[in-house]
């Protein structure tokens, strides 16, 4: 690679082009084509999820792409908070539509109307579905491969709840879900409570998960809504409860994104290129034979990989391509794992087997399966080690404004949670409130007007 990951916008435009995840060439700004490489890993980001969800008691759907005005305009608050953002579709064929039609740019108004007519009573409830979709957002900012899109690789979770606190332990729910998956894609996060300005529109309040960056900015990675019965009431979602009353339902939702794939990227990669998570990894384990190896030799070959069968792996036999290039092309597309066969190995009935985040040893083949499940969870633990440590090194907690603004990361400061306070705190560090932090309990000063607070983060975002 020629960028240094400190560069970090160059290096990371330049490993989406390298490691072919994506190809911005496509006419339309934002758009890109999923190459075959980046498209079987956000189908194991997908797979991940899915797990996490069917494990409890989600049941996937697909709703239609097009919504119409009509239909959108109910709900005033949500309309005007996409507004600006919304792709639509006018005519069909030669003549104008009767109704305009928008391209989703998430799915509460697809859903809604729908899911009054499938909630009838408490036995109905909870409901639970998600989808994995795309939807559309007419960004007009700088866009940029798996971060800032026009058109998103969208997972969505709706819930349906009998009352306000079902939904709460809905959001906790969430909240497992969310540890499960980010443990399996091992990237650290930080949980906020939006300012209220900064809620979905249509949301009661909203929690974010935000992921810092390389170049100190923070990425939200995924964000869960209470909407208690603010969208019930517009599109007439009501139950009948075990008294036989008639009650509106409260709700949920549940986002993530292909932004994952970007904080893959960004919280593993090296100076050398990607480093896969074990998990997601298109190809686990490169085999490379070094030559000349002589007889007997494609029965070792097939040997090994017979034994690394329940892995994604690849014979590396390409034969016009030293080992050295191949080392190296397979370490910039972050596959966690090499195994070199040469004539050594091959009379000792060994492999030897390369890490990608540094580290080699031999392996008797006899002994490589058992071997071979340490190493992916040793390479496991070392990757959220590495992930964790590098947010610690980005975050500073502070209450000095010029310390705050000098950080190249998040800062967090006691804060009392108005606006006014917010706004000064940006103008002075350029930084934004990214919320209070989730789960800590302690109150101080207030950075700005010495108010009681509560500790919030603040920083540059994506
Ligand atoms: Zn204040």
């Amino acid at each position: 690679m020629e960028n240094k990951k400190e560069n970090f916008s160059e290096w990371y435009s330049e490993i989406i082009d390298l490691a072919e995840l994506s190809d911005r060439r496509y006419s339309i700004k934002g758009m890109n084509i999923w190459m075959p490489y980046g498209l079987k890993a956000i189908h194991a980001i997908d797979g991940v999820i899915r797990k996490a969800l069917d494990s409890r008691g989600f049941s996937e759907v697909s709703f239609p792409l097009l919504i119409p005005r009509n239909q959108l305009e109910v709900e005033f608050e949500h309309f005007k908070g996409f507004e600006d953002q919304l792709f639509w579709v006018t005519r069909g064929g030669k003549d104008p539509l009767d109704v305009e039609l928008a391209l989703r740019p998430t799915s509460e108004v697809a859903m809604y109307p729908i899911f009054s007519l499938w909630i009838r009573s408490h036995a109905n409830l909870p409901l639970k579905i998600y989808q994995i979709v795309n939807t559309y957002r007419h960004e007009t900012k700088h866009t940029r491969p798996f971060i800032r899109v026009r058109e998103i690789h969208f997972f969505e979770a709706h819930t349906a709840h009998e009352s306000y606190e079902d939904a709460e332990k809905q959001l906790e729910e969430y909240d497992r879900t969310f540890v499960d998956i980010s443990g399996k894609l091992l990237i650290s996060y930080s949980r906020h409570r939006r300012p209220d300005w900064d809620k979905f529109p249509g949301a009661r309040y909203s929690i974010a998960y935000d992921a810092i960056m390389p170049d100190g900015r923070v990425l939200q990675i995924g964000t869960i809504h209470q909407y208690g019965d603010n969208f019930s009431r517009t599109y007439g979602i009501e139950f009948t409860d075990e008294e036989g009353e008639r009650k509106f339902v409260h709700q949920t939702t549940y986002g993530l994104s292909e932004r994952l794939f970007a904080a893959i990227i960004a919280q593993h990669g090296d100076d050398k290129g990607l480093i896969f998570p074990p998990e997601i990894a298109p190809v686990q384990v490169v085999v490379v034979p070094i030559p000349p190896l002589g007889k007997g030799s494609s029965d070792f070959l097939s040997g090994v990989m017979e034994i690394l069968s329940t892995y994604r792996v690849k014979l590396d036999d390409r034969d016009n391509y030293t080992p050295g290039y191949k080392y190296n092309d397979w370490e910039m597309r972050g596959v966690p794992f090499r195994i070199e066969i040469g004539m050594k190995e091959m009379q000792g009935n060994f492999v030897t087997l390369s890490r990608r985040t540094g580290g080699k040893r031999k392996i008797p083949v006899k002994n490589l399966r058992g071997e071979m499940e340490e190493e992916m969870k040793l390479m496991e633990e070392t990757l959220m080690r590495r992930s964790r440590d590098f947010t610690e090194s980005r975050t500073i907690s502070s209450n000095s404004m010029d310390q705050v603004r000098d950080f190249n990361g998040v800062a967090t400061v006691y804060w009392c949670g108005s606006k006014d306070c917010a706004d000064r705190i940006e103008e002075h560090t350029g930084k934004s409130c990214l919320g209070e932090i989730m789960g800590d309990t302690t109150t101080g000063a207030c950075i700005v007007c010495g108010k009681e607070g509560r500790l919030a983060s603040f920083a540059r975002s994506f």
